[in-house]
């Protein structure tokens, strides 16, 4: 199976101030192309070749032998879901159910926030940080480098990439401004409440 680049859900240009075109360019077209290249160069002839991105995730993890598969395939995963954790009308408040559990876990909105952003800013070197649905409960996470939630039986509802190619060029080595963006402006907080499993 020849995996593609899934389209972008908005134009490149569609995040600035916050995130500018130069940006998604790079970390879109080229980062995240790059990883699907890789992924389909490695699958030629390998027993994944017709499984689908979650079963290679799954199935190479942990694995020495298939960290490369694994890597690609994560990271391929993981930017796609993240460009969907974004949107130019982002940031705001959620509502609803998804409102009612940060509540319940966080006790608010704003310290959800503060302890994502230090989930963020404590992940050395690359990673994402995650907040995710654990059976009827919620957690924020970090994972390094394409480690992924999902392969711990977590369900990922938002992520956070920390990795430098996604703010260097718009924020330089400020990794607490653009995660600060990242809450305030850019959450789209319809797309996490979607992810919820009943
Ligand atoms: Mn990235």
């Amino acid at each position: 199976m020849q995996h593609t680049l899934p389209k972008l859900p908005y134009a490149l240009d569609a995040l600035t101030p916050h995130i500018s075109k130069e940006t998604l360019e790079l970390h879109y077209g080229k980062h995240h192309q790059t990883y699907v290249t890789n992924l389909n160069k490695l699958l030629v002839d390998s027993e994944f070749a017709t499984a689908s991105l979650e079963e290679i995730i799954l199935k190479t993890s942990g694995n020495s032998d298939f960290a490369g598969l694994f890597n690609n395939a994560a990271q391929v995963w993981n930017h796609t879901f993240y460009w969907h954790c974004l949107s130019p009308n982002g940031g705001g408040e959620p509502t609803g159910t998804l409102k009612e559990m940060i509540e319940k876990k966080f006790g608010s909105l704003e310290t959800f926030k503060a302890e994502f952003k230090t989930a963020c800013l404590t992940q050395f070197g690359s990673g994402w940080a995650w907040l995710v649905q654990e059976g009827s409960s919620l957690k924020i996470v970090k994972t390094p480098n394409a480690e992924t939630p999902m392969t711990k039986g977590l369900k990922p509802l938002l992520t956070c990439d920390v990795w430098e190619h996604a703010y260097y060029v718009d924020y330089q080595n400020r990794r607490p401004d653009y995660v600060d963006t990242f809450l305030a402006h850019l959450v789209n907080w319809d797309f996490v409440a979607q992810q919820l499993d009943d």
